[in-house]
């Protein structure tokens, strides 16, 4: 303990790791930032300050506008993650015995007892051109469901993904390794104002592979506005026969498998005592899923029984025929004569080499994420005005609840109860009330620092510490943009005057079923949190997270939900796509994945995602024939 409270950054080398992170993680333009203020913190001889003198320092920076602001954030969010994700030559960290933490539980299992079994084709032995009937770029739950569905129908698919091809043989159950193997930017990617924390798949399975397998069926009220928003069938009554029925029974989605952990008996007990409607999650896990191990499900499943697109889907498109190429980054649509023709893209050798790869196609499926299909359209100057616009987050914001009695937050199934109760607040925009894993370094990273001391003792209580996440469906829209290299930039804020209002009630309400289930303490993600202790008066509380800032930096929160970028409808101005899929301005090129969304679906998207390109692959298929 004392060993825990004494050690520095410093100690762990963070602040190299630091140095060495930030020209992977900012622009050109943010790192010349960055280095400004911590050169200013140096002119100030901050690092020959003594600690309180460093805190009080830091408060006063935290006051001097948003630009401070968001490098202070920056670095404190590298430095605590860092911290408490670091490992040393054996595997752990040195902070969690005093955290309480464990640390990996298991062993990733061999490549024998864990072969990779799509069939890939290997860089280094592809020519310089390959010619097919449909590209796939992209291989998450959109791209994977469509090249399934093409290379079943009989055609020559190549599926092309930006990630690495990573199963069970390499998941470690570590924070820092999973996020480097299966996230979008290491998983340290933020919009570009810092507002939010942006959370996406890149491995080949996209974000099915890391995502918390919570498989809720589009509402039909989404089904409806987007059948008025011009979205071919999905009005139909046809719909859930033809498209959901089929993938919730391809990902064996059930509730058998779905037990509630620590976090989410606290959640059941406070939604029960405040007499509110919750349901038990359906996933697409194995019946055998073992709860013990759950907990790292966001760093990919080392037991194998997460049913992702790699045990699914992409399987499905291997076993006909399908071949994907991994470690390749597509760069541009190709097109002549007014229709898309292929896509060109950049390939990595294995030994660090890269070198430039054509495929020619009769059809092109853009399935690359909605931060990064928009960036691929943009750079290919295809898609018109509405390429990029009307992002859509579902921002999600964490609460936190202490309570006596040990949570270990991070044990057991990640997801498992959601309540419902709360989706139509304003014209049908609302949110939902789901649990949360809480591990060390994200934890760290994301809680608001005051003085070293006081977060010390915060990540003491981390054991007992349970975390409630609301996410709203959002009704304002952010963009992705390109920067001069062509790499995406999201630009989001919480300056929807519906979202700020919705985000407000979230807290409140995520705050009420704490108290409900006996937290002894609440506290929020706010750079100054605002804490509740039992005993003291909970609507006074909600009065002070009425009047606290919402606003950029203020407060932390994310987004695991990205849609909407390429959004299908019936105005070229105001959309990317038609109703079926394939663009306005460049027939021949398809959206395949969460982009197309007209807006955002309120619940979690995977399943809609899916049920999408299943219908959007009729469509291809049929204009194809
Ligand atoms: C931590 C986490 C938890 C989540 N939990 C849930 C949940 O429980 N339930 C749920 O419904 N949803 C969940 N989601 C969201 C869900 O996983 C995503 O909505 C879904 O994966 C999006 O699918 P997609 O096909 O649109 O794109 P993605 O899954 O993002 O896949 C896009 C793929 O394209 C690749 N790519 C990008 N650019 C290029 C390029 N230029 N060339 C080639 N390839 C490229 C990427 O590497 C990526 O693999 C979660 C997400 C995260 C991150």
């Amino acid at each position: 303990m004392r060993a825990f409270m004494r050690r520095s950054a410093g100690d762990l080398g963070v602040p190299w790791e630091i140095e060495a992170l930030l020209p992977t993680v900012l622009s050109a333009g943010q790192l010349a930032g960055a280095q400004r203020f911590l050169d200013g913190l140096t002119r100030r001889a901050f690092h020959e300050q003594s600690l309180p003198q460093r805190a009080r320092t830091l408060a006063l920076a935290w006051d001097r506008g948003p630009d401070v602001k968001r490098r202070l954030q920056q670095v404190k969010i590298l430095t605590l993650l860092l911290f408490y994700a670091l490992t040393d030559e054996t595997g752990r960290n040195p902070n969690w015995p005093a955290i309480g933490y464990p640390g990996p539980v298991t062993r990733p299992p061999t490549a024998a007892r864990a072969p990779k079994t799509i069939a890939t084709l290997s860089a280094s032995n592809l020519p310089a051109t390959l010619d097919v009937d449909v590209c796939v770029v992209g291989s998450g739950p959109g791209g994977a469901v469509v090249a399934a569905r093409c290379a079943q129908a009989g055609l020559s698919v190549i599926v092309l993904e930006a990630g690495g091809y990573h199963n069970e043989q390499d998941f470690r159950q570590l924070e820092l390794a999973g996020l480097r193997q299966l996230y979008l930017g290491g998983g340290l990617m933020t919009s570009e104002s810092g507002s939010i924390a942006v959370l996406a798949g890149s491995t080949l399975g996209g974000g099915s592979v890391s995502n918390y397998m919570s498989c809720i069926r589009t509402p039909d009220a989404i089904r409806e506005e987007w059948a008025r928003l011009g979205v071919a069938d999905i009005g139909a009554d046809d719909f859930p026969a033809r498209h959901l029925d089929p993938v919730c029974e391809r990902l064996a989605i059930n509730v058998e498998a779905t037990r509630a952990n620590g976090t989410h008996k606290r959640l059941r007990d406070g939604l029960d005592a405040l007499g509110l409607e919750h349901r038990v999650i359906t996933r697409n896990a194995e019946l055998h899923d073992d709860a013990r191990y759950c907990g790292y499900c966001g760093f990919g499943c080392q037991q194998g029984l997460k049913l992702s697109m790699l045990k699914t889907y992409l399987q499905d498109a291997s076993d006909a025929g399908a071949r994907t190429i991994v470690n390749c980054w597509a760069r541009g649509v190709l097109s002549a004569g007014g229709r898309a023709r292929g896509i060109e893209a950049v390939l990595a050798d294995g030994d660090g080499s890269r070198r430039r790869l054509i495929v020619n196609a009769r059809a092109v499926v853009v399935a690359a994420g909605a931060v990064e299909s928009p960036a691929l359209l943009l750079r290919s100057g295809v898609g018109g005005p509405a390429v990029g616009r009307y992002l859509r987050v579902q921002p999600a914001f964490s609460v936190a609840g202490v309570y006596d009695e040990p949570v270990q937050a991070w044990i057991g199934q990640a997801q498992s109860l959601v309540c419902e109760s709360f989706r139509d607040v304003v014209d049908g925009h609302g949110f939902l009330i789901e649990g949360l894993g809480v591990f060390p370094g994200f934890w760290a990273a994301g809680v608001g620092w005051e003085d070293g001391r006081r977060h010390k003792e915060e990540m003491l209580r981390l054991p007992r510490t349970a975390s409630f996440v609301s996410f709203i469906r959002d009704h304002g829209a952010g963009e992705v943009v390109i920067d001069e290299r062509g790499r995406s930039v999201v630009r989001w804020d919480l300056d929807d005057p519906v979202d700020r209002e919705l985000a407000v009630r979230a807290h409140i309400e995520t705050a009420r079923v704490h108290a409900a289930a006996g937290a002894a303490e609440i506290y929020t993600l706010h750079g100054k949190p605002a804490r509740w202790r039992r005993g003291e008066d909970f609507e006074a509380y909600a009065e002070r997270l009425r009047a606290a800032s919402y606003g950029t930096n203020d407060i932390l929160y994310f987004t695991a939900h990205q849609m909407g970028t390429c959004r299908m409808g019936t105005d070229p101005l105001t959309s990317v796509a038609d109703g079926r899929g394939e663009l306005h301005d460049l027939p021949g090129a398809w959206i395949g994945d969460g982009s197309a969304f007209p807006t955002a679906p309120g619940v979690n998207p995977m399943i809609t995602i899916m049920a999408l390109a299943h219908r959007t692959s009729d469509h291809l298929l049929e204009s194809l024939s």
